[in-house]
């Protein structure tokens, strides 16, 4: 077996390789292009390609593929062999153009009505930020992709805007503190991501995971998490071994993926990575979803992703641990040890309490998916209202400094374990707060609403912009102050004044915050068409605008294709209930005529022999029958009507409050149904099967 530090990376065209391989002067020219975001030029970028394919060919590749991230919210690929003919035969060519520019028919990805399928050139170029790598017989190569005008089309772009914006603007206010040698910053990110595992077999009987990802119908089990022994529970053999083999595989393409436990839910898991800077860590988060799906199929398993896959039991999440680190290796969310005195950190959290005060909705957009909208607010993951969690001791701090009162550490207390053989050790300062959408987690923020499948470049270049924006005001207010250190404490005061009303401490799945958030104004968005109907307001436009990220236009398109993706999958989800509905009734009739059967056989045989027991249950399906039938007709004519509605931000709101709550009712007939009949007459794996299969 080779040893993991061996295995590591084996297959990324890392540093170590580029220095090996590359001649010094276009490793340093490549390396100032990776730092500093200096152009690469032709001559060198032919030099690279050669040899990043002559070390591909050598693990196996013959292709390679531009790799990138359109709006669809998945990656895109499509790969070409390095062949070119030679004499009789070929040889293994890749030039400098082929590795820096692309030109897939970009015809059929989601452009929000930017581009007419006539005009359908896109561009995709090199991302040299994020290592090129090996998979499946083809060199990767992450790439932004973008329309034959510039029109921004994907998730990578305006992530790596934002990051360049927040890194100037955090520059210069460190400038303004002193700290000349900072020359960058750089956002970083560690995302948490859940999944479940079912069985193939049974997968491969369920259209609804098959079609929507989540079961449409079905009766809860008898039981669920009720008794948190799944919660990090010891792991099922050939769930290590999937585990196992997912863990070699992420090591190999350079993935520190690092912490692996069961969840909440039965069949739920979850796999944390090492933190890396945000647009590796979105690069390695798709990744490892997909590899996630590749290596369940080995198993004779399947990995969902979907935020809601089983009614009734906890959905998935991702937790989206996000820092900002200077080039010369401060993590300037760390608070020290006397944060009162630490003015540095003190201006930088004001500036992300500001920050997620006044862009709440774009936060909350941000995570907002047809899957998600079953999780937040369902005290499973947090409310569709953002506030943040500060702790106890930044709270106190918080509070002293609007108060203009003396601030008193909780100095971290030792926890003494009141065993001989245990260890003492210092407890953390703050305790965890599971409930909190924002919370601060010693060093760093933890973002935690967002849903398993979404790509974190969005929450991410949203967060950046937003704290980029912040500091940029901050800035313009400090620079001509007479007396800095004054106009920083006030500017410190000040902001937490007035944003105090986003931080909360308490419980936020109480019915006591939803009543006290709307007190104090702060915005509970619960579904996607509530929460996109603010994205094109002003001062968000403005905001993305002003930075570059993307223009009025672009901003658009991703608000049109947000909805209209939406749309599309209740729309999916509709027909496939309403197909499955129609497998379902022959399946109770069939039960029921069994039944009637064997009851007129008993009255054949005597008078005297009851058949309450057979007519119950007869008269009760029959009756769920009609009523079944009733609401399938209902939600067709619902799915109709909000298919014709051609304003995008309308239809979003038809499918939420009349198909989606037309299935609602159907599926709660259609449950109880299921709890009537005989298990083996049920057209569909069970609950139990799903959840307790593997
Ligand atoms: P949990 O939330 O389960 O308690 P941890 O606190 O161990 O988990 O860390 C969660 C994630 O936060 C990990 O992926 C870790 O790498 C990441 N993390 C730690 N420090 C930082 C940082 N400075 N920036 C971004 N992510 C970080
Ligand atoms: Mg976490």
């Amino acid at each position: 077996m080779t040893k993991v530090p061996e295995m590591f990376g084996s297959m990324v065209f890392s540093d170590k390789v580029m220095q090996e391989r590359l001649p010094k002067a276009t490793y340093k020219a490549l390396k100032k292009t990776v730092e500093n975001g200096e152009p690469l030029d032709e001559s060198v970028a032919n030099v690279v390609a050669n040899a990043m394919k002559d070390w591909a060919v050598e693990l196996g590749a013959t292709h390679f593929t531009h790799w990138f991230q359109p709006m669809t919210g998945v990656t895109a690929e499509k790969h070409d062999s390095f062949i070119q003919p030679h004499g009789d035969g070929v040889i293994m060519e890749f030039s400098g153009k082929e590795l820096i520019k692309g030109e897939p028919d970009a015809s059929s990805f989601p452009s929000g009505g930017i581009r007419a399928t006539f005009e359908a050139r896109g561009y995709t170029t090199w991302d040299p930020t994020s290592p090129a790598f090996v998979r499946d017989g083809s060199l990767y190569i992450p790439t932004a992709f973008c329309s034959y005008t510039g029109e921004v089309l994907d998730k990578k772009t305006p992530l790596l805007r934002s990051m360049e914006r927040l890194s100037a603007e955090a520059v210069r206010v460190l400038h303004l503190l002193g700290k000349t040698e900072v020359t960058r910053v750089a956002t970083t990110v560690g995302p948490e991501q859940e999944y479940f595992l079912i069985d193939k077999e049974m997968y491969e009987q369920r259209e609804d995971i098959k079609l929507t990802g989540r079961t449409l119908f079905g009766m809860k089990a008898p039981k669920g998490q009720e008794l948190s022994d799944h919660y990090f529970g010891s792991i099922k053999t050939r769930v290590a071994a999937y585990m196992r083999e997912l863990d070699e595989e992420l090591w190999k393409l350079g993935i520190l993926a690092k912490t692996k436990h069961n969840e909440v839910a039965p069949s739920q898991h979850e796999l944390a990575p090492i933190f890396s800077t945000s647009n590796i860590a979105t690069d390695h988060n798709e990744l490892t979803m997909e590899v996630m799906q590749k290596v369940a199929e080995r198993h004779g398993l399947v990995c969902l992703l979907h935020e809601k896959p089983f009614k009734g039991v906890n959905g998935s999440g991702k937790h989206n641990n996000w820092s900002i680190s200077t080039n010369t290796g401060e993590n300037l969310l760390n608070p020290g040890k006397n944060p009162e005195k630490n003015t540095q950190f003190l201006l930088f959290l004001a500036a992300i309490v500001k920050a997620v005060d006044e862009y709440q909705d774009l936060l909350r957009i941000t995570v907002a998916s047809a899957g998600n909208d079953h999780r937040l607010g369902a005290n499973e993951a947090p409310p569709a209202i953002i506030s943040m969690y500060l702790g106890d001791d930044l709270d106190a701090l918080v509070h002293s400094i609007i108060n203009g009162e003396d601030y008193h550490s909780h100095k971290a207390a030792l926890m003494q374990t009141g065993v001989d053989v245990l260890a003492d050790f210092k407890k953390d300062k703050s305790d965890r707060n599971r409930t909190s959408p924002f919370a601060f987690t010693g060093n760093k923020f933890e973002f935690r609403a967002l849903g398993s499948s979404l790509n974190i470049a969005c929450p991410n270049y949203m967060l950046n912009t937003m704290v980029a924006e912040e500091l940029r005001q901050f800035y313009e207010a400090l620079k001509d102050a007479d007396d800095l250190d004054a106009a920083i404490k006030a500017l410190i005061k000040d902001t937490f004044t007035a944003h105090q009303r986003i931080i909360f401490n308490g419980d936020n799945y109480s019915d006591e915050w939803v009543a006290e958030a709307e007190r104090r104004g702060l915005l509970n968005l619960k579904s996607l068409p509530e929460a996109l109907s603010h994205f094109m307001e002003e001062k968000n436009i403005k905001l993305f605008t002003t930075h570059n990220i993307c223009t009025e236009q672009e901003l658009r398109a991703r608000y049109e294709i947000d909805l209209e993706t939406y749309c599309k999958q209740l729309n999916i989800e509709a027909l496939t209930m309403l197909d499955m509905a129609r497998n379902i009734t022959p399946a109770v009739s069939m039960f029921v005529r069994e039944l009637t059967d064997a009851a007129l056989a008993k009255k054949a045989l005597s008078d005297a022999i009851p058949v309450t027991a057979e007519l119950n249950i007869i008269n009760s399906l029959a009756e769920k029958q009609e009523q079944f039938a009733k609401l399938a007709a209902e939600l067709e004519e619902a799915v109709c009507a909000a298919a014709a509605i051609e304003d995008n931000l309308e239809k979003a709101f038809a499918y939420r409050n009349d198909v989606f709550a037309k299935m609602e009712e159907l599926r709660e007939v259609g449950d109880s149904m299921e709890a009537e009949i005989a298990s083996d007459c049920w057209p569909y794996p069970s609950y139990t099967d799903l959840l307790f299969g593997v």
